[in-house]
């Protein structure tokens, strides 16, 4: 029998109270992520505890923040074995999801949690966050860009501002030390777009792990030059 108290818990203590659905998608996720990745390389984490904690608590910590609305467009850019994104959509049920991979293997095993979860409205998709923000099927489409574990937060910001509506929020997943991080940012914001509305430092529910919440909103356009290609938001930042 799976022990969820930790999950109950911690979810709890951010204000969020599971129901049975919710707590059984989150142990079928688990054995899911387990299964995967004894074949493909998923996640470094596998202990039951630091699952629900680094992986399934962390991710739902964004739900603290007051962007959510209802009926949203989210994208989760790079989003590897689905943090944030499952998780978020798990509460969220009313959001639309896209989660974007530029690993295959990583898009499959998604695509497996999404009909394993029978999430709807939830679409797995392979490919880059800097040739997505130029496509018009994507660009300034999205209420909420997020991000976790992908890039410094002067290359995020160019892969993901593109793709947010202007009054939408770009929502940049941290650990506890960015002030240096937000300084080197702030041109990469300002030609993107951007503006920093808040920084929200959350203390990890059952750890001594802090972590924080950069929220951008999305004030103007993004020029049409960005994203640029070859590279370049990874090698030479705004
Ligand atoms: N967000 C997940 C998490 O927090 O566990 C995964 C983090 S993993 C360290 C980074 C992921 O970002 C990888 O799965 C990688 O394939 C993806 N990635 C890196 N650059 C990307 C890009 N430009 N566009 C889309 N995905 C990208």
């Amino acid at each position: 029998m799976t022990n969820v108290n930790t999950l109950i818990k911690g979810a709890k203590t951010l204000g969020i109270e599971l129901n049975e659905e919710e707590i059984n998608n989150f142990v079928l996720y688990k054995e899911l992520l387990k299964k995967w990745n004894q074949k493909i390389n998923i996640t470094s984490i596998t202990d039951d505890i630091e699952v629900d904690i680094k992986h399934f608590i962390d991710s739902i910590t964004p739900l603290t923040t007051n962007v959510f609305k209802e009926n949203i467009k989210l994208i989760d850019i790079g989003t590897g074995g689905g943090f944030p994104g499952i998780p978020l959509k798990i509460i969220k049920k009313d959001m639309n999801v896209l989660l974007l991979d530029s690993t295959m293997k990583r898009i499959k095993f998604l695509s497996e949690v999404v009909d394993e979860l029978s999430l709807e409205h939830v679409t797995p998709v392979h490919g880059r966050a800097e040739e997505m923000g130029r496509d018009k099927k994507y660009r300034e489409k999205f209420d909420i860009a997020i991000s976790r574990a992908v890039a410094s937060l002067n290359t995020l910001c160019e892969y993901c501002l593109p793709l947010v509506k202007v009054g939408g929020h770009f929502i940049s997943m941290k650990g506890s030390d960015v002030d240096e991080e937000l300084n080197e940012a702030k041109n990469s914001i300002k030609i993107l777009g951007g503006r920093v509305k808040d920084k929200k430092i959350i203390d990890l529910p059952s750890s001594d792990i802090t972590h924080s919440l950069i929220i951008i909103e999305k004030i103007k356009e993004t020029p049409t030059k960005y994203p640029r290609g070859g590279g370049k938001p990874k090698k030479k930042p705004l």
